[in-house]
């Protein structure tokens, strides 16, 4: 089946050459132009990838993101910014993006991050797990329990089932790092304190008796 990216990007000669090379890699393209068009177009059909522009006309893409991932859309998300600061980056994280590419970029950089995200998106719809208080459900990228069902990203979603697989045990930051992004990214130790924040907030939210504790300096441990 052909892998599908979803564009969101106002600039119109960027989205051309962005859709072009896309399809020219293989990938079915949908693109839009707008926040409000790609709230209609993606919450009900949700691409593979989906590649999203900041810096909208009538939105910030961080708040659009949000809201589809409040939809419970679980495509990963690639972030185009032109801003390089950090604050900026670190709140496209927090707003459930997955991957980060600052303007002016490389097509081949953005075409190997797509393929990456594309790939990580199907890996994870492997077995059910299970460990006391708490299911991780590859398939919806949730966390269940007791009747609850807390959605996660991507991203939070392979950086705790590398916890779950190892309860109890210290699990090293640079092996969360690598279980999470693709080889090469650029990912702040700010990046990494901030899922982790996000995944235990989802836990609180699906009252599971699950935590996970800090071993400072070293990484995180799942009890
Ligand atoms: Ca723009």
């Amino acid at each position: 089946m052909t892998a599908s990216v979803g564009i969101c990007e106002d600039d119109d000669e960027l989205r051309g050459v962005l859709r072009s090379a896309l399809e020219r890699d293989g990938f079915a393209v949908r693109a839009t132009a707008s926040g409000s068009e790609a709230l209609r177009c993606f919450s009900e059909d949700p691409p593979d990838v989906l590649v999203l522009d900041i810096g909208l006309p009538d939105a910030d893409g961080r708040d659009v993101c949000q809201a589809l991932r409040a939809r419970g859309l679980a495509t990963p998300v690639l972030f185009l910014t032109a801003r390089h600061a950090l604050p900026d980056r670190l709140s496209g994280f927090h707003a459930g993006g997955d991957d980060y590419l600052a303007k002016p970029f490389a097509l081949a950089e953005l075409l190997v991050r797509v393929q990456a995200l594309g790939r990580r998106g199907h890996e994870s719809s492997g077995a059910v797990l299970r460990m006391p208080g708490m299911v991780l459900d590859p398939a919806a990228h949730a966390i269940v329990h007791d009747g609850r069902t807390v959605r996660l990203t991507p991203t939070e979603f392979r950086l705790l089932a590398a916890l779950a697989s190892r309860p109890g045990e210290v699990v090293r930051r640079a092996a969360l790092l690598s279980a999470a992004w693709p080889a090469g990214a650029i990912v702040h130790d700010n990046t990494l304190d901030a899922y982790l924040a996000r995944i235990r907030r989802k836990l609180r939210d699906a009252s599971s008796p699950a935590r996970i504790e800090t071993a400072r300096g070293v990484g995180y441990v799942l009890r």
